[in-house]
């Protein structure tokens, strides 16, 4: 934000701005946060609170903002907030609070890794994750909206050394939006684009590799979020990758449709149509996320013939119980997007405060099972350490067996035997 004193409320005024517009005025470091809250919820910085001390509430210094602690966070896992989703905060520590505001506990995390998943040893190229025969993951972009503070990719996500050389964030100029590889031509002809520029060697190795590998029928575009690029540049690369006759499926993974709904446009909309098909996962993990802003988004792209799908994350705190995990999947699919995955959480250095135990998650599948319908109901996965991939959980039905008839439980609890 320009003007630090510039608070809550004035933010939320200008939620309808477009979206370069909300870009530019993201929150990323701790005094523009602390800033904001100040003026317009009224929480006071612990500098502040401990001019009072003793006499100081208990529960007010613990919901303030720690400017010392906060920077540390910060420094080793950067912050970004968007202005529309600071304005969907309701109270210091709700689940939108706890998702955007960086914690001390980031720090406190000595159990878990930063790539518990492998995806380096999985990277035949540093654009590239190829874990599945017939599908790859391509990094074509290192920086979010916002970041996440439970995201599995926190190792290279914003952080200024790694992944990408292209939209690398700018520690001077963080509110920049990325124009490193903006084109004005239009794109007609494949032999016209030049990727031998060394600055766009990162894509174009990645390119080289899925052209290469004729096994590769499905390309996921993930990052970071693939449309922090701008139109322009994510039109070419999706042009690039439709000259491959194996690739037969696009997916593009994004939270935007979250943290920065007006980032989808219909300029954007039709851009994306000419690559179909198209799918996009997007990401929302409560149902106060769901608002009219997203549900537009949504709507523009789904009009597209998008399919919209959601990577839900299981996360404590902030989502953990069947009440609200039920409410999400129902206002879900009343936006046209159908719940696909319910994550829980990998154990990623940074991030154990949020993960449950599995038993949570299995008790929420079940909760949904009796509730929703079949199509508001996501698969329960989890993605095993080491690279082995992504196995789908399931509450125990089956309460015994044998050869010719099982006992199974129904959503009720109710057992009935069923022959085979
Ligand atoms: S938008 Fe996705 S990649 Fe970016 S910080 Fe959030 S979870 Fe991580």
């Amino acid at each position: 934000m320009n003007d630090k004193k510039t608070g809550l409320m004035e933010i939320i005024n200008i939620s309808s701005a477009r979206w370069q517009t909300q870009l530019k005025n993201v929150i990323h470091t701790h005094s523009q946060l602390s800033d904001s809250l100040n003026y317009s919820l009224n929480y006071r910085t612990s500098n502040h609170i401990t001019t009072h001390s003793p006499d100081i509430d208990a529960s007010a210094l613990k919901n303030s903002i720690n400017k010392d602690i906060l920077e540390k966070v910060i420094e080793k896992y950067p912050m970004r907030i968007t202005p529309y989703y600071l304005s969907l905060i309701r109270s210091v520590g709700d689940a939108i609070w706890k998702q955007a505001v960086p914690d001390v506990s980031e720090l406190l995390d000595t159990v878990n890794i930063d790539d518990p998943l492998h995806e380096e040893p999985q990277s035949p190229v540093p654009s590239i994750i190829h874990r599945y025969p017939d599908r790859v993951i391509f990094l074509v972009s290192n920086i979010c909206a916002m970041y996440c503070r439970h995201c599995m990719r926190k190792r290279k996500v914003g952080i200024n050394n790694t992944l990408s050389p292209i939209n690398r964030v700018d520690k001077s100029t963080q509110t920049h939006f990325p124009d490193h590889l903006s084109y004005s031509h239009n794109i007609n002809n494949y032999d016209e684009l030049d990727w031998t520029d060394k600055k766009k060697n990162y894509i174009s190795q990645g390119l080289s590799y899925i052209g290469q590998n004729k096994n590769i029928r499905d390309v996921i575009l993930s990052g970071g979020d693939p449309l922090m690029l701008s139109t322009e540049d994510l039109d070419r690369i999706l042009f690039s990758i439709r000259q491959f006759d194996h690739v037969e499926t696009i997916r593009i993974h994004t939270r935007v449709l979250c943290t920065l709904p007006f980032r989808i446009t219909e300029n954007l909309a039709s851009v994306l149509e000419k690559y179909h098909p198209i799918y996009i996962n997007t990401h929302f993990n409560h149902p106060a996320e769901i608002t009219d802003e997203a549900a537009t988004a949504c709507s523009m792209l789904a009009r597209a013939g998008i399919p919209l799908g959601c990577q839900t994350v299981l996360l404590r705190g902030v989502n953990d119980t069947p009440e609200i995990m039920t409410d999400l999947m129902r206002t879900l699919i009343k936006i046209r997007v159908k719940p696909y995955y319910l994550h829980h959480p990998d154990a990623v250095e940074g991030t154990a405060h949020f993960r449950p135990s599995l038993k949570v998650g299995l008790g929420i599948m079940k909760a949904l099972r009796g509730s929703l319908t079949g199509i508001a109901i996501p698969q329960y996965m989890i993605d095993l350490p080491g690279g082995y991939g992504k196995v789908p959980m399931l509450p125990d039905y089956i309460k015994s067996k044998d050869d010719n008839k099982a006992v199974v439980e129904n959503y009720q609890g109710k057992t009935c035997e069923y022959i085979f």
